[in-house]
């Protein structure tokens, strides 16, 4: 069945060629037992090979059942070897890191058996050749001569019609040599054997034919084939064949053969290896892990910041609502002008003095600084287009018309004991202390009594809004015209600035306080006051008198108004109620209140209706229709004044107050020591003059309801008709209306830089990730030099050059994977403890999230990285020539 026709196998060796087979000729019989014998080096294990084609002759041809295997490809070869050869080595080679069975089931694994079918078969096999039971063992814990029985087992498995055994017995013990040469005769009696052996006795005794070998060429043969009996025995096998393809034919079974081992397989053997060396495999992982863990830190840490950032938006927005202004900054066009410096660059061209565009440069900034100031036409129409926007994503809207009730409210005003008590206008109160300030040193300071402090503010018309930010202290929260209420700070805390101008600190208290911090000899236990309790502060009475009491026409054109600072000669007084103390809850750093007294928006539509035709606001009117339109908030300047008396040192004094605004710009001078003198003025809206708001501030429910309200607000600048209060209003009767939208673009700016510092740091990371697929690479490279042996075996058991790469890119496979799930579970973890360790501090909850996508997103690329580095590898193990792999020991 088997003719070798003039082989001849050179092995190159640098240069030359070592000729180990010379023009073989020889014939095999389906069915002998053929011993060749013959020296070391003669080229007995070659002939086997070639035989086996586990090697490739150089020349000559051998033919199989009568066909040429010259144009034989790898993948015949394959199926040959898996289907048709049985080999047995000398030193077994068996899988270390496989059971028995296992070891037994290989070469039925490669053909691509199912399981059952495979133990089945695997377990005939041992149970043939003496090893029932021992199916769980692994190859250690057998004998040397156990070892062969599985070696003989699993050569048989396929029921091979050859059977190649190179020095069988070579590594045993005579006693057991017999036992296994018994063994070998045993399947002699149905197929052909052909052992390799150089004792001439077990030769003799147990093989029917004897071929002997040297340098390369057959010297003698006890029992040739020939051609004529060997052309009979085609004859015969080709009429068995097709006797075995009619059968097949009737039963439509197609067994076409073939060699093939399932990825799943190959993953199969890859764990079962990368499980015999834990410890190995575990260090390998935590390597691999090391990169996938510092690039998932870098986006759990990135994440849970931009959450948090997330969360604390909301919680931002109360404090920074959206905002229509008359005039207002624009923060977005201020940011945007960054680019504007790219203009300036002056074209540089060597040997000249050019010329720098300086001119148009500062064209460029003024018209630019012009349009970062938003000045914003809020008409009638407007307010009610603001009223009918959907209350659905909004909290509340806050109409504030720029009223400054301090002239208009009056309370008590107490110097200290001896004196008596007198009624005051709180900003009289203001402009006394003020007064008493600039007698002492401190006068530079005297600003900051009405500049760090505001007094009586309007609360948004919204008590649940209010409630959802607020605890009660007592009372409840201010609802109607007569009802105030208090909000403190933090900690029940109000500063003694804003108790000194509303009355609730004597005047000797507040300068006690100057004493203590200035430690001067002066200072009075007696006179501190640390604390008010809620009645006392809830206790005090505070009125109000609209214009036409207050401001009294004098008929004097320079000074057409007088100020009644003291209440003793008004009248139409209105009297208010303090009705709670508010305190921002826990969770709350921007609430929609700061610190000090808020009447409610009924008060101050009360407080316009009452003033909006007072005489105070015609005269201003008048004046405003004679003015330029720029001029039109400006009010009259420093146009109301008053004489007071205030106390210092014992001695009564006199001094002129101002109604209205103190300039900005000139209080901030004072306080750095520049007196320019004071400049004072009183608009229209502060008198209560202007109907329509100043300002208006939108409260969304969240960041994203947010958006609905900016589109709801775009609507106004929009090129469509509008509807608003019944009435159609053109596009081209509206002005076009800018929103401050601050905390958006605080937002995005910290996210750009949380963008660049995550980019930054996953750039750096990565570098581990390089660092760790160049490590798996080297250890996927050391397994493969390990595991030759085993390449070796697979592909003499007819394992396809793909089947070994396989086993290899599925080992990558694994590691990959538990470097990738031991990289997320790390930071899983890790994340968790920081959390624990963060939340301890109250301020962040959580400031590692790692979402489910991005870790998926890490297990994957920790694959496909270890893949990568696993591939090259995985072939060169593909390329290994199996007799080399098989010869290295
Ligand atoms: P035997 O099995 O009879 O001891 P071999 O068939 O193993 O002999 O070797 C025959 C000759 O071929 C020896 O000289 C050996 O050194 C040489 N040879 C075998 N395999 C190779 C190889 N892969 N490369 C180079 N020379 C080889
Ligand atoms: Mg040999």
């Amino acid at each position: 069945m088997l003719r070798l026709k003039n082989i001849v196998k050179n092995y190159k060796v640098a240069d030359s060629y070592v000729k180990a087979l010379r023009d073989v000729n020889l014939s095999f019989r389906k069915n002998e037992f053929v011993s060749i014998l013959g020296p070391s080096g003669c080229g007995k294990t070659t002939l086997l090979n070639i035989v086996g084609g586990l090697d490739k002759y150089t020349s000559g041809d051998l033919f199989i059942n009568g066909k040429s295997t010259k144009e034989f490809k790898d993948r015949d070869w394959d199926v040959y070897r898996n289907h048709r050869i049985g080999f047995i080595f000398q030193s077994y080679n068996l899988i270390p890191h496989q059971t028995v069975l296992g070891n037994v089931e290989l070469a039925l694994t490669i053909a691509g058996m199912s399981k059952a079918e495979r133990v089945k078969k695997a377990k005939q096999a041992l149970d043939k050749v003496g090893l029932k039971g021992e199916y769980n063992k692994r190859p250690n814990q057998l004998s040397g001569g156990q070892c062969q029985r599985v070696a003989i087992a699993r050569a048989l498995v396929n029921d091979p019609e050859i059977l190649l055994a190179d020095e069988p017995t070579g590594a045993l013990d005579t006693q057991t040599s017999i036992q296994i040469m018994d063994l070998i005769k045993e399947i002699a009696n149905e197929r052909l054997v052909i052992m390799v052996t150089h004792n001439p006795e077990l030769a003799e005794q147990y093989s029917n034919r004897i071929i002997k070998l040297l340098d390369g060429k057959v010297i003698s043969d006890t029992n040739p084939f020939s051609e004529e009996e060997e052309l009979e025995e085609v004859k015969q096998i080709e009429q068995e064949k097709l006797e075995r393809l009619e059968k097949q034919n009737s039963k439509k079974k197609s067994t076409k053969e073939k060699a093939k081992m399932s990825f799943w397989t190959a993953f199969k053997l890859s764990f079962q290896n990368l499980f015999s060396k834990k410890a190995r495999t575990i260090l390998t992982s935590i390597a691999g892990a090391i990169g996938i863990i510092g690039v998932s830190l870098v986006l759990s840490i990135s994440n849970g910041v931009r959450t948090y950032i997330k969360s604390m938006q909301d919680d931002m927005l109360s404090g920074n609502p959206v905002s229509i202004s008359q005039t207002a900054t624009d923060l977005g066009a201020l940011m945007e002008n960054s680019t504007m410096t790219e203009k300036v660059k002056a074209l540089k061209e060597a040997g000249f003095v050019n010329v720098d565009s300086m001119i148009e440069y500062l064209i460029s900034r003024s018209s630019t600084a012009e349009n970062f100031m938003i000045s914003n036409d809020i008409t009638e129409d407007y307010v009610k287009f603001i009223e009918e926007m959907p209350k659905d994503n909004v909290a509340s809207i806050f109409y504030d018309y720029g009223i400054d009730v301090t002239n208009n409210i009056y309370t008590d005003f107490n110097i200290g004991e001896g004196h008596e008590k007198q009624n005051l206008s709180i900003s009289a109160i203001r402009t006394i202390y003020k007064s008493i300030l600039e007698e002492t040193e401190y006068k530079n300071y005297s600003g900051y009594i009405t500049s760090l402090s505001e007094t009586f503010m309007q609360a948004p018309n919204d008590e649940d809004y209010i409630l959802s930010q607020y605890d009660v202290l007592e009372g409840k929260v201010a609802t109607e015209a007569n009802e105030i209420m208090i909000v403190v700070e933090k900690g029940s805390l109000m500063t003694d600035l804003l108790l000194t101008q509303l009355g609730y600190l004597t005047q000797d208290q507040f300068m006690n306080l100057i004493d203590k911090a200035t430690d001067s000899e002066n200072y009075k236990t007696s006179l501190e006051k640390g604390k008010f309790s809620y009645a006392e502060l809830m206790g005090k009475s505070f009125t109000y008198y609209p214009n036409d009491s207050v401001y009294t026409e004098t008929g004097v054109s320079l000074s057409p108004f007088a100020y009644n600072y003291q209440s003793k000669l008004l009248s139409n007084g209105y009297n208010f109620e303090i009705v709670g103390i508010l305190e921002a809850k826990e969770n709350v750093s921007y609430g929609c209140l700061t610190s000090g007294f808020f009447f409610t928006e009924d008060f101050a539509k009360k407080f316009i209706e009452d003033n909006k035709n007072s005489k105070i606001s015609e005269f201003m009117k008048a004046k405003e229709d004679q003015s330029i339109t720029s001029m039109k908030y400006q009010g009259i300047p420093t146009g109301i004044t008053y004489t007071y008396s205030y106390h210092y040192n014992g001695e009564e004094k006199t001094a002129t107050g101002y109604v209205g605004t103190a300039n900005q710009l000139a209080t901030m001078l004072g306080t750095i020591g520049m007196n320019m003198g004071e400049s004072y003025s009183l608009s229209l809206q502060e008198v209560g003059g202007n109907t329509i708001p100043y300002q208006i501030k939108i409260y969304p429910n969240n960041f994203e309801e947010k958006d609905v309200v900016l589109e709801y607000l775009d609507k106004w600048n929009s090129e469509e008709d509008l509807v608003v209060g019944g009435k159609t209003v053109k596009a081209s009767e509206r002005n076009d209306i800018t929103y401050t939208d601050n905390i958006s673009i605080i937002i995005s700016l910290v996210n750009t830089f949380i963008d660049i510092v995550t980019y930054a740091l996953v750039g750096f990371t990565s570098l581990s990730l390089v660092v760790s697929s160049v490590m798996i690479a080297i250890i996927t490279y050391v397994s493969v030099v390990e595991r030759i042996k085993e390449i070796g075996v697979i592909r003499s058991l007819g394992g396809r050059k793909r089947d070994v790469a396989s086993l290899f890119i599925a080992e990558t496979f694994i590691i990959g994977l538990t470097s990738g799930l031991f990289g997320i579970g790390f930071t899983y973890l890790a994340s968790f403890i920081a959390n624990l360790a963060v939340s301890t501090t109250g301020v962040i909850s959580a400031i590692a999230i790692f979402p489910w996508h991005n870790a998926l997103i890490m297990v994957t690329v920790s694959i496909i990285l270890t893949l990568i580095s696993g591939l090259f590898p995985s072939m060169s193990a593909a390329k290994k020539d199996p007799v080399v792999a098989l010869r290295t020991e």
